[in-house]
């Protein structure tokens, strides 16, 4: 009789715990944790894939850099990067449809698996834009920020040059391949800054001086501690 009473109650207090997970676990699908996205933005050697690297570390993000990835295409040779070497060895950007496509796949394998997302050097066009917020919002997300770093032109071509030196990219060794780049930067990637400045979502950050304080700027616009009145 005792055994029976234990045994019941027993059931009890399992059955509240297990009762108390499903909750719990139905409240996270439900109201799941927001994703973080950002974009870093800027002209070509304004520091984005340094930052990117950092601020990934510290945000725990999934870092995407379309340079990177079509680079790696390029490697292994296949179509896509064949097509691809074309323009990033002359300093065009390569057309929307072939990064659009690569950003898709890496939404799809990764959206719902990571605690948010930073997009190096993507978007680059206002129609790269355009089918990100798409993409993000067919996965119910979106982008929170957009932080823009600001280097002088003449920093810009310094860098460039300098990491040509080691880096091995044919793109980072000819001074008019440089300027090509950046001339494609004026006149079709700075104009993704407008699209997103519409929602507000723009931070400009500035992007020279030491790598520590440049991503100190940075974190604090995302924390949303820059020391302005709200
Ligand atoms: P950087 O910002 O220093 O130019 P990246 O690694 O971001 O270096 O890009 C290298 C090249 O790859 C670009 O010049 C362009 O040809 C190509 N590329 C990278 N991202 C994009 C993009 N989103 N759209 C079109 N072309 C791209």
């Amino acid at each position: 009789m005792q055994n029976t009473r234990r045994y019941a109650r027993e059931l009890t207090i399992a059955d509240i715990f297990v009762f108390l997970r499903a909750i719990y676990f139905k409240l996270t699908t439900i109201f799941p944790k927001e994703m973080l996205n950002i974009i870093l933005f800027g002209p070509p050697g304004s520091g984005k894939g340094t930052q990117a690297y950092r601020l990934k570390e510290t945000y725990n993000l999934l870092h995407i850099s379309t340079g990177d990835l079509l680079r790696e295409e390029k490697a292994k040779g296949s179509p896509l990067g064949l097509e691809a070497k074309k323009y990033m060895d002359n300093g065009l950007l390569v057309p929307d449809e072939v990064v659009i496509g690569m950003i898709r796949v890496k939404l799809e394998e990764n959206v719902g698996k990571v605690a948010g997302i930073i997009f190096d050097g993507f978007p680059r066009t206002v129609a790269q834009a355009e089918a990100l917020d798409k993409l993000l919002e067919e996965k119910e997300t979106h982008i929170e920020k957009v932080l823009a770093l600001e280097v002088g032109e003449d920093e810009l071509v310094r860098r460039l040059l300098e990491r040509g030196k080691t880096s091995g990219r044919a793109d980072d060794t000819n001074e008019d391949k440089i300027r090509t780049r950046l001339g494609e930067y004026h006149s079709k990637t700075a104009l993704v800054a407008g699209h997103y400045a519409k929602s507000d979502k723009v931070r400009n950050v500035l992007g020279e001086g030491s790598i520590e304080d440049i991503t100190k700027r940075l974190a604090a616009e995302l924390d949303g501690d820059t020391g302005e009145e709200e």
